[in-house]
C-alpha cells in the first residue's frame, strides 16, 4: 500500500540501535576524567533525556559550574572518546530497523529524519558507526534543548524548512522507545509510534498513549499499515 506524504523522525538510544552502553560509558568517563573526579555520585537517569539535560544534572550532583565553558569540555571529552567506547560494545542496530528503513525509503513522499537528545556530532559518530547515518535527511539534536520538546519544536521547524512549509504536524510521525518522545510528539501535534527496545517495557509505554505502541520495529507490514491509513 503506498503511503503518502509522511515526516518520519526516529529517535536513537533504544529505537535505532543499543550502543551496549557506550555512550553512557563515554560521557561518564569524560565528566570523570575532564573534570578530575575519582568517582561518580548518584544515578542520572538519560533515557529520552537530551546529552544537555543530562549533562546539566552531572554539574550539578558534582559541583561543577554548570556553564557553557564546561559544557564545551565535556562535550569535546566525551567525542574523543565515543568512538572507542562503541568499538569495545557490543552495539547493534535493534530489530526491524533496516528492514523498515528500506521499506519507507521506497516512497518519494516519506522524509526520514532524526529526533534525537544526542548532541549532533554524537549522533553522527553512533549511526555512523552502524552504517545509518546517510538514512537521515536532516535531525533536530539535544545540544542547546534541555527539554526533549524543545528538541521536537526544532524539529517541526526544519520539516518546514526540508519538506513544505505547510507540511501538516499531524503528518509528522515521531519513533522512540520512551515515554518523553510521545510527550514531546504531542507538543508540536504531531503522531507517535513507540517501541518498547529500550529500557521501558511495552506496559511502561501504554500509560503514556502512543498512536501505535510496539514490542520492536520487526512487523514492518503492520507499521507501514497504520502509516498507509493516516
Ligand atoms: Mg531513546
Amino acid at each position: 500500500m503506498p503511503v503518502r506524504n509522511i515526516v518520519c523522525l526516529f529517535d536513537i538510544d533504544g529505537t535505532l540501535v543499543s550502543t551496549g552502553g557506550a555512550g553512557r560509558a563515554a560521557f561518564e568517563t569524560a565528566l570523570r576524567e575532564e573534570f578530575g573526579l575519582d568517582a561518580l555520585r548518584g544515578n542520572v537517569p538519560m533515557s529520552g533525556r537530551t546529552d544537555r539535560a543530562i549533562a546539566g544534572d552531572l554539574f550539578r550532583v558534582h559541583d561543577i559550574e554548570d556553564s557553557p565553558e564546561s559544557w564545551q569540555q565535556l562535550r569535546t571529552g566525551y567525542l574523543r572518546r565515543l568512538p572507542e567506547a562503541l568499538a569495545e560494545r557490543p552495539g547493534r542496530v535493534l530489530p526491524g530497523v533496516v528492514a523498515l528503513l528500506d521499506e519507507l525509503q521506497r516512497f518519494a513522499h516519506v522524509t526520514l529524519g532524526l529526533l534525537t537528545g544526542n548532541i549532533a556530532e554524537g549522533a553522527r559518530v553512533k549511526l555512523s558507526h552502524f552504517d545509518l547515518f546517510h538514512r537521515f535527511r536532516f535531525g533536530a539534536f539535544g545540544d542547546v534543548q534541555r527539554d526533549r520538546d524543545g528538541v521536537a519544536r526544532e524539529a517541526r521547524q526544519l520539516v518546514r524548512q526540508h519538506v513544505a512549509a505547510d507540511h501538516p504536524a499531524d503528518r509528522i510521525w515521531i519513533v522512540g522507545d520512551t515515554p518523553l518522545d510521545v510527550q514531546c510528539a504531542r507538543a508540536i501535534g504531531a503522531k507517535a509510534v513507540a517501541v518498547a527496545t529500550g529500557v521501558h517495557s511495552v506496559d511502561d509505554l501504554a500509560p503514556s498513549v502512543p498512536d501505535f505502541l510496539v514490542a520492536d520495529l520487526r512487523d514492518v507490514a503492520a507499521i507501514m499499515e497504520v502509516w498507509s491509513a493516516a
